[in-house]
């Protein structure tokens, strides 16, 4: 979302988070969907956020670009201060309890607005209760917004309900990080044993087989069925089931590691039925797209919600050329084309920019006829209040040439406002027929430096998606080697596949429709064979 103003939401709301008061987040599961409105809202607004490692991909996306990032996670091997989130200013931290519940109790006095951010719910197993007790000792007023937690949501993606009517009255979140071998532990291993319901254990795949014999001895029956839910709700969610007595050998076998959840109980064999993940089309894909970024996250969106791994790997990027003194120009005295042409929803965006720029907006072009090439850019005007008077019915350039052909161009002035690499064929056309046309630049697209940990999370794709020649040649060039030999190609039509040969490709599969849907209907129609 281009224009979104990160002050403001989704929606208009104005918010929202209040200076010197701190906001203990939870931030979900993992799954980026899951990640509330509430939690939203404030990322979007904070001065400061401190976080922690296990936050969806894509949670601090919406901070604000001049807010402070402060990662202040505690995995062993982490690098304090140097977190995933690039782009934004990420400072240091000591990662001691007490060093945290004193950075947030300074940041509020300063006065800023405070985001702490942490994964699942703040108060299950997030230590925001101790946070909160800091704080109202500091006298620094907080809030906390719950977040789903992983006891019940990498359950339910696992297809096992913690609670049944018939099968488990009650659910216990428990801890299973506490050595049952030592005396002073908090878990009363007997209470527990006959806890007549479910039992979620957090932070229990290093211990599962100490935890499960203890259970065991206490007198729970080895013969319960059992899961451990590997990464729920993120890519790559693996659940194993077997039973009390069995798991923890399973568990090793198939190197289950953290974050995982333990569950045991008779609900665990309701995934038998209920398991609806691993039914969707492409789950287990890891598609590689390579759109840029600003494109990138629809079709990563929808390959998502078919259950494919999506690696964003953008192979080119918009670099606008608004500030340049021809756009200024010809944006000042934009009334006076009798037509203008999109080509790109880019396009659109950064003329109304340019627009802004020059104090403009959408009544500059009131007297004009608007063409767009296709949906895309169309859809992109009517963002602006503009609704395209000519759209073709296929999206080239050549298309959108007949589709003007009821319009007199004859000694008019005519504007293409496009990419500066652009094919020659409007602005000839339209030349042609006695217009007098006038051709700007907006942007180019340059190559975008691969981020290392997609290139290397691309190497076990099974797809990799192109949806133009420039995509195919850059990522190509910027990879050589690197490249993933192993994925079927996927292109969105003949000249992105010319492309792909000249580049050494195979191309595998080749949409019928050479758009994003006609993409991923061939990407689905592929992966059902
Ligand atoms: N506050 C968090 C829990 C933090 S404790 C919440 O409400 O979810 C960390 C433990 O939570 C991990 O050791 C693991 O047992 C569990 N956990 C967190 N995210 C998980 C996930 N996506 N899948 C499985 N378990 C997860």
């Amino acid at each position: 979302m281009w224009a979104l103003n990160h002050r403001h939401v989704p929606g208009g709301n104005e918010v929202t988070a209040r200076a010197g008061v701190v906001y203990l987040v939870g931030a979900g599961p993992g799954d980026p969907g899951l990640i509330t409105a509430r939690a939203l809202e404030l990322i979007a607004s904070a001065d400061a956020i401190f976080h922690d490692r296990l936050i969806p991909p894509g949670a601090l996306d919406g901070a604000r670009d001049d807010a402070e990032l402060v990662y202040v996670g505690k995995a062993p091997g982490d690098v304090p201060g140097v977190g995933p989130h690039s782009g934004h200013s990420i400072t240091g931290t000591s990662g001691s309890q007490g060093g945290i519940n004193a950075m947030l109790i300074e940041a509020a006095r300063s006065g800023k607005s405070v985001v702490r951010l942490k994964g699942g719910d703040p108060f299950v197993f997030g230590r925001g209760g101790e946070e909160g007790e800091a704080l109202r000792a500091a006298g620094v007023e907080f809030e906390v917004v719950p977040g789903v937690t992983a006891g019940v949501a990498a359950t339910a993606y696992a297809g096992i309900p913690v609670t049944h009517r018939d099968q488990a009255s009650a659910v216990a979140f428990v801890t299973g990080h506490e050595d049952p071998a030592k005396d002073e532990g908090a878990l009363d291993w007997e209470t527990l044993a006959r806890f007549p319901g479910t039992l979620v254990l957090y932070m229990g795949v290093r211990r599962l087989r100490e935890n499960a014999a203890a259970l065991v001895e206490a007198g729970r029956d080895p013969a319960e069925p059992a899961a451990a839910v590997e990464r729920g709700t993120m890519a790559g969610q693996r659940t194993v089931v077997a039973t009390l007595g069995t798991l923890a050998e399973e568990a090793e076998r198939e190197g289950v590691g953290a974050p995982a959840l333990i569950v045991v109980g008779p609900v665990v064999a309701l995934r038998e039925a209920l398991a609806w993940l691993e039914r969707r089309p492409l789950h287990g894909r890891r598609v590689v797209v390579t759109r840029a970024r600003a494109q990138a996250s629809g079709l990563a969106a929808t390959l998502r919600g078919l259950g494919a791994e999506a690696v964003e790997l953008p192979a080119i990027r918009i670099e606008p050329l608004t500030e340049s003194g021809e756009v200024r120009r010809t944006v000042a005295a934009i009334g006076e084309y009798a037509l203008i042409c999109l080509t790109s929803p880019n396009g659109v965006r950064l003329l109304f920019e340019a627009l802004g720029a020059a104090g403009l907006d959408a009544r500059a072009l009131g007297g004009t006829i608007v063409a767009a090439i296709g949906p895309g850019t169309a859809g992109a005007l009517e963002e602006h209040g503009i609704v395209a008077d000519v759209l073709p019915e296929r999206f080239v350039a050549e298309a959108l040439v007949e589709a003007l052909a009821d319009v007199d161009v004859e000694g008019k002035r005519v504007l293409v406002a496009r990419a500066a690499e652009a094919r020659d064929v409007l602005p000839d056309a339209l030349r042609e027929r006695g217009a007098g046309v006038d051709v700007i630049a907006l942007y180019e697209t340059v190559r975008e430096t691969p981020d290392p940990e997609a290139v290397e999370a691309a190497q076990g794709a099974d797809y990799v998606t192109f949806t133009s020649s420039s995509t195919v040649r850059n990522l190509t060039e910027a990879l050589g080697d690197r490249f993933p030999r192993g994925a079927r190609v996927l292109s969105i039509g003949p000249i992105t596949s010319e492309a792909a040969r000249a580049a050494g490709l195979e191309v595998a599969v080749e949409a019928e429709r050479h758009d994003v849907d006609g993409l991923v209907e061939a990407l689905l129609r592929d992966a059902s064979t």
